[in-house]
């Protein structure tokens, strides 16, 4: 699908719960009220839409949350987008606490990468961050399952203030051969009201760290990342400089969140209630053209850096980051 600026969009993330079983901060703090079983897609509604969407043109798509683990049998809907003509890749991001018990099921699903959410490999910290305790143990016990079976793994971590001081120690799981990216925090929901770090003053720690570290010509999946070499790496660092920096030209992705609301732009509200359009009893043609129009209203750009224009005040869990 061609949107108005002749973007080609390929890329869907598809939310499939805005439950989780963290609690971090800067997205989902204690108190947030969830939404309602009966109001969130099944997989049944959302495998019609991923069917529909790969007859327009989505190829890739990624699988998220609030944490899609906590949802049921989210590894047997893997493996029945895996089966949609047109679907090539399927992948997940998580945070990662649940890889232990349900990796092998992902693997046997077909899913073919997954991105894991840790912040900082303080244990303290990352309570303080996610309200819970454990976790980056069962993350790393996490990751080293899905490198046994052979899923690749790309670490992300959103830059905060209170993390700079663990930087270097999360790096080094690209010494290791596991991709870093480093996330500037987005001013979505309480992510406003959270302390962030600049992509800029990021590199300037790693690289007080590895001194050689140049930009490099690695492409990891079809994401914003720009990365990092060093001879002490053996997989790249990336940094997504979401708000410092635009990459908007480039943007081939779409979002469908919990709900079934297609959403053009992290930025913005708009969007297409396919979810309730689906459910008034709407033929696939109607679909069709509903999902269509809205990806022609692709906006050019986001406006994270004049927040008081953003009109989405979804959270992130609802939206799926
Ligand atoms: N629970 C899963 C996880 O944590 O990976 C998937 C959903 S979570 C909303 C997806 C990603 O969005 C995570 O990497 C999370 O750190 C990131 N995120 C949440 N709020 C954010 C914000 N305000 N700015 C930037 N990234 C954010
Ligand atoms: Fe849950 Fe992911 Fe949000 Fe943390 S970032 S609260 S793990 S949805």
């Amino acid at each position: 699908m061609i949107d108005r600026f002749g973007r080609d969009i390929r890329y869907l993330r598809i939310s499939v719960t805005d439950r989780c079983n963290l609690r971090c901060r800067y997205c989902m703090p204690d108190g947030i009220q969830t939404v309602s079983h009966d109001d969130i897609l099944r997989y049944s509604e959302l495998l019609r839409l991923v069917r529909l969407f790969a007859g327009l043109g989505i190829e890739h798509v990624r699988v998220t949350g609030g944490e899609p683990l906590v949802r049921r049998d989210v590894a047997g809907f893997i493996a029945d987008i895996k089966q949609t003509p047109g679907i090539r890749t399927v992948s997940m991001t998580t945070n990662g606490t649940l890889l232990l018990p349900y990796g092998r099921a992902l693997k046997e699903a077909g899913l073919d990468s997954v991105n894991i959410s840790l912040d900082t490999t303080d244990e303290d910290l990352a309570r303080k961050i996610t309200g819970c305790s454990g976790v980056v143990q069962s993350v790393q016990e996490g990751i080293r399952l899905m490198r046994e079976l052979d899923i690749p793994v790309k670490l992300n971590a959103v830059l905060l203030r209170e993390t700079e001081k663990t930087l270097p120690a999360l790096a080094r799981f690209a010494e290791e051969g596991v991709p870093v990216r480093f996330i500037e925090l987005m001013p979505m929901g309480y992510g406003r009201e959270a302390s962030g770090l600049p992509a800029g003053e990021a590199l300037r720690i790693l690289r007080s760290v590895y001194p050689d570290l140049r930009p490099s010509a690695a492409r990891l999946g079809t994401g914003p990342a720009h990365y990092y070499e060093s001879a002490r790496l053996s997989a790249p660092i990336g940094l997504i400089d979401a708000v410092s920096h635009r990459f908007c030209e480039s943007c081939n992705r779409v979002r469908l969140t919990s709900m079934g609301v297609l959403k053009p732009c992290l930025c913005f509200e708009e969007g297409v209630a396919l979810g309730a359009l689906l459910r008034s009893g709407a033929d696939d043609e109607a679909l069709r053209r509903a999902t269509e129009d809205c990806i022609f209203q692709k906006p050019r750009q986001h406006c994270f850096d004049t927040p008081q224009n953003m009109t989405e005040n979804k959270l992130m869990s609802q939206i799926g980051g």
